[in-house]
């Protein structure tokens, strides 16, 4: 019980925090798009933040992304036979989000499980995508996964490559580029990487405004546990967070 009221509390202040920071951006806090990071939670965890009306969560692992998909199908299909207005909140479906680096030969796992590729890097794994999509007879939702930052990130197209590999996808017809999305490196002030996220923020804005991939393209995904208010500022409307949510590692699902 005091677990159950402790995440509550972190979920109500995450979702104030996030609200406040879209503000200072001259946004509304309904704006800004919040994926709850499953890295580090419990089972019992991810049920009551489905019970507190969260419907976004994401995952960077396929292994655990599979496990959590069909838990938490399982349990909202178990809420839909029950009638309870106990949980008047719980989202009609809950969207999943593959954040992490995505491996070509994992792709066919995870299309039929998530709404949203958050980290498609290079042009081989995108036409892995579209090949696998095709056979599904899926069209599917993906972001440019870029690198801010230099050497200090392994994985995202340096940002001035995102606009050309964007424009290499728009010709496959079962993917629909959404945005892009950048990771920070961790800092203990969070100031630091303002620079990264506002430099991926203009770079965002300028394949808004020539029209790269059409009036779909509008998800800006930056920001986690350490940075996401820093983030918000500099304009992104989904940012992920885990640990602020659930906790520490002591939580941790055994793997
Ligand atoms: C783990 C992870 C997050 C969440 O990180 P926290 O620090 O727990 O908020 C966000 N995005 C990606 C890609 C991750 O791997």
């Amino acid at each position: 019980m005091a677990e159950r009221s402790a995440l509550k509390d972190r979920y109500r202040n995450v979702m104030e925090r996030v609200g406040r920071a879209a503000e200072r951006s001259g946004r509304r806090a309904e704006d800004v798009h919040v994926i709850a990071v499953t890295k580090t939670a419990t089972p019992e965890q991810m049920r009551q933040l489905i019970e507190l009306g969260q419907a976004d969560f994401g995952e960077n692992r396929v292994q655990l992304l599979s496990q959590r998909v069909g838990m938490t199908r399982e349990f909202l299909d178990r809420h839909r036979t029950m009638t309870s207005s106990r949980c008047a909140e719980v989202p009609q479906e809950v969207r999943w989000h593959m954040i992490g680096h995505l491996q070509r030969n994992k792709v066919k796992a995870v299309l039929p499980l998530v709404r949203l590729i958050h980290s498609v890097d290079s042009l081989r794994l995108a036409e892995e995508i579209q090949n696998q999509a095709a056979k599904l007879d899926l069209k599917t939702d993906v972001l440019i996964q870029v690198n801010a930052v230099g050497e200090k990130s392994k994985f995202g197209v340096a940002l001035p490559a995102s606009a050309h590999l964007a424009e290499q996808m728009m010709g496959m017809n079962h993917l629909r580029v959404r945005g892009l999305m950048t990771m920070a490196p961790f800092h203990d002030d969070p100031d630091q990487v303002r620079p990264a996220f506002e430099r991926t923020a203009d770079t965002f804005n300028d394949m808004v405004k020539r029209g790269v991939c059409g009036p779909a393209f509008n998800i800006l995904s930056m920001g986690m546990t350490n940075d996401f208010e820093v983030a918000i500022e500099a304009g992104a409307n989904v940012v992920r967070i885990g640990r602020a949510i659930f906790g520490e590692m002591e939580h941790a699902a055994s793997a």
